[in-house]
């Protein structure tokens, strides 16, 4: 008996659907409370290649819904893809497991998702899900969206066969979901769990029966009052998108310098410096920081408290800079204390 054989049972499945799913390569971006339970429902299931995005490291207050982690990840800060990556390989050690501990952007993002055929949604913020949506619609792979807010959850599979993408449904990114994200309103674990394993669900049947087994409709749900709406996405998107209509994809196009990103609800900006511009050796920089505050070093990143400012510094040069949500603020702070 295989391991996959309780799944391999299911009439929708079978011995063919389960080679399907086995030569699958996956990309899951975001490993927060949705890509933690995707990518653990991707590993179990036995796709046979998952790239795990993530740009941050594990804390405490991710515990409460994010199920890959522990506590001695969030107390050694470890990085959430190779933390992700290390649990998962003891689950399943016969798939292949990339960690990717980036920011995905403009500028890498070809090169990030060039080895995979599909994209799991578990970001938490739709300037990222527009530069995904707008990567998978031009290179025709499928995207799962998945979003979760309080007890609230929204899914729509972006599939390759004309259907709307996320982004002629939302034109721009939704007040409830802009508006509100996981550090300023709560959220309940079950609404992410129950976002996550539908956008699993649609992942397996897309790769087993094709985009035509999934009717195009955003799909939202309410954990608590157990309200379920399905909406038809043809009816929900007033007009075809830039991108669907021209081939006119916006975001795709790289940005030169260093740029600053403001992460919403989290009182925290990064600040992503052009490649190899303007940083000293990560080695000589942690030790720099190393005599003027409280440093944690850990195989990835280093993070610094200074005064109210909490640094964190990874190797590529990318920094998040907690205690401030002032973009100008932010780069006074970098140059002050990563900048050569
Ligand atoms: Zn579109």
């Amino acid at each position: 008996m295989n391991r996959y054989s309780r799944q391999s049972a299911l009439t929708q499945i079978g011995d063919e659907g389960q080679k399907k799913i086995a030569s699958a390569r996956v990309a899951i971006v975001g490993l927060g409370a949705l890509g933690s339970v995707s990518a653990q429902l991707c590993a179990r299931a036995g796709i046979g290649f998952l790239k795990l995005i993530d740009r941050d490291i594990v804390e405490k207050t991710n515990l409460q819904r994010q199920v890959l982690f522990t506590e001695s990840d969030a107390n050694e800060g470890r990085a959430k893809s190779t933390a992700s990556k290390d649990h998962l390989q003891t689950i399943n050690s016969e798939i292949k497991i990339e960690a990717v501990l980036e920011d995905l952007r403009g500028e890498n993002i070809a090169e990030l998702l060039r080895d995979v055929d599909a994209v799991l949604d578990g970001t938490d913020n739709f300037e990222t899900r527009y530069l995904i949506n707008d990567f998978a619609v031009k290179n025709k792979i499928p995207y799962i969206y998945g979003g979760a807010i309080e007890t609230r959850s929204m899914v729509y599979s972006v599939l390759p066969d004309g259907r709307p993408c996320l982004r002629c449904l939302f034109p721009q990114a939704p007040t409830a979901d802009s508006a509100q994200t996981c550090d300023r309103s709560g959220i309940l674990a079950s609404a992410s769990h129950w976002t996550a394993a539908l956008q699993f669900t649609q992942l397996v049947r897309y790769l087993t029966q094709g985009a035509a087994s999934i009717e195009p409709v955003l799909i939202q749900q309410d954990v608590w009052s157990e309200e379920v709406k399905r909406i038809q996405a043809a009816e929900f998107a007033a007009e075809r998108c830039e991108g669907c209509r021209n081939g006119i994809f916006a975001a795709l196009h790289s940005q030169s310098g260093t740029q600053t990103l403001k992460l919403c609800g989290r009182n925290a900006v990064q600040i992503q410096p052009e490649p190899g511009q303007g940083i000293i050796s990560w080695n000589s920089l942690s030790e720099r920081w190393k005599d003027r505050g409280q440093v944690l070093v850990g195989t990835d990143f280093a993070r610094a408290t200074f005064e109210h400012y909490e640094l964190t510094l990874f190797k590529n040069g990318r920094v998040i800079i907690k205690g401030t949500e002032d973009p100008a603020l932010a780069r006074s702070l970098y140059a002050r204390w990563v900048g050569c």
